[in-house]
């Protein structure tokens, strides 16, 4: 099984320099492959081009700077690009040649088999380049023991931050995983409501103040009795019943809601349990928040395998704040419910907007949507009206309706 891990570089200014120096080499590179290929009356193949790599740095210096394994892919991007072009044409759609790339549109580079690897020295994890060097790396979830890493993209967002992609193979029985999904779905797991999602459902927290009320109750009589004595051990348990008994509900909806993503749907991208609006919320409510969304991406993982569906967990970073139209960033603080983008006037619900931002990040780590265009302009209704359109409450005949066959758990 292939799949993509995204981790946050943070490379100190020198490296950074190095990096964008090795980027923009790439990128000449590619502008001349692009030349080369533009010239010829018949288009060689793509190992002849990069048999002629070494030819090219007896009087290009600065590619011998660069990774060879590097230098190789930056030929097979613009070969992977010319057969998509191709693919494109013979769909009759009307695009052009491929273009010259410009700084702005060309901002990452490839490592193939050799040339980078994963250190973690005295707990300070970093990505080694080859001719680059180690860069200090947010390793926020482990890569799985039995992978191989197969490559690593290294990438400059248009924000400045930088980001290294592992393709990782997985050497394990799991379920086919559909190559092109068509029923997916992005989550984002809200504060005020549970669960937001890009098919326009929100789901709400359910109410348990019932259950906390006889739970709270109940030890408000325990420490009324005689430490010890028959009274207080027979209350003790009503107080452990009361607790297990809400504990089971939470986990029941918790497994209610995740059997319903995992079995819908082909595709589901969430966020990684991160720091993002757990620092929005006062101490205790955080807490719960915080253990209540772990179970809930714990569930939901294991199930996605069980169902075979292709489960993503993306970078949390600025889902809620940039638009999901068009990409512009703005400060949001957390009482501001709606996103109204100022930019290109998108507007929606707060967590819808950051729903198809972690869809679209998720379609994006596993390479489903080459283009250009965002789910956003492709599947957004009409009238954007995202949230208002159903609004299911835990319970509601829609959910039950849904998760009815579900075997819990
Ligand atoms: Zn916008």
């Amino acid at each position: 099984m292939h799949y993509n891990y995204k981790y946050r570089l943070n490379p100190p200014e020198t490296l950074e320099e190095e990096l964008l120096y090795h980027v923009d080499t790439c990128r000449q590179l590619y502008n001349h492959v692009l030349h080369l290929l533009n010239e010829a009356d018949d288009i060689p193949a793509r190992y002849e081009v990069q048999g002629r790599l070494p030819d090219l740095k007896s009087w290009w210096d600065d590619l011998g700077d660069v990774h060879s394994k590097v230098l190789q892919m930056v030929v097979k991007r613009v070969y992977d690009n010319l057969s998509t072009l191709k693919a494109q044409k013979e769909h009759g759609r009307a695009v052009g040649m491929l273009k010259w790339k410009p700084p702005r549109e060309y901002r990452s580079l490839t490592y193939n088999q050799s040339g980078f690897e994963l250190k973690n020295t005295s707990g300070r994890p970093t990505l080694w380049l080859s001719k680059i060097g180690e860069i200090p790396i947010h390793l926020h979830r482990d890569i799985p023991e039995n992978a191989t890493i197969k490559q690593v993209a290294v990438k400059r967002e248009p924000t400045g931050e930088w980001y290294a992609t592992f393709g990782i193979d997985v050497d394990e029985a799991t379920p086919e995983k559909p190559q092109n999904p068509e029923r997916v779905v992005g989550i984002d797991v809200g504060i005020l409501k549970y669960a937001h999602d890009t098919d326009g459902y929100a789901i709400e927290s359910p109410d348990f103040s019932e259950e906390r009320e006889r739970l709270e109750r109940a030890q408000r009589d325990l420490s009324r009795k005689e430490h010890g004595s028959a009274n207080w051990e027979k209350q003790r348990r009503v107080v452990a019943e009361r607790h297990a008994d809400l504990k089971h509900k939470r986990r029941d909806f918790l497994h209610k809601l995740s059997n319903h993503y995992a079995r819908q749907y082909d595709f589901v991208a969430v966020e990684d349990l991160d720091a993002k609006g757990l620092v929005e919320l006062p101490g205790n409510s955080r807490n719960r928040a915080g253990a209540a969304w772990g179970m809930f991406l714990r569930m939901l993982e294991y199930k996605c395998e069980r169902e075979g569906t292709h489960f993503v967990a993306v970078n949390p970073r600025g889902t809620t704040k940039e638009c999901a139209s068009c990409g512009v960033s703005t400060e949001k603080p957390l009482w501001v419910r709606e996103h109204s983008c100022p930019a290109c006037g998108f507007e929606a619900d707060r967590d819808a907007n950051a729903a198809w931002n972690i869809l679209s990040r998720g379609l994006e780590e596993v390479g489903v949507v080459h283009s250009e265009s965002t789910p956003v302009e492709t599947a957004l209704p009409v009238d954007t009206s995202v949230s208002a359109k159903h609004v299911v409450e835990t319970g509601s005949p829609t959910l039950k309706e849904r998760t009815a066959s579900a075997v819990s758990e």
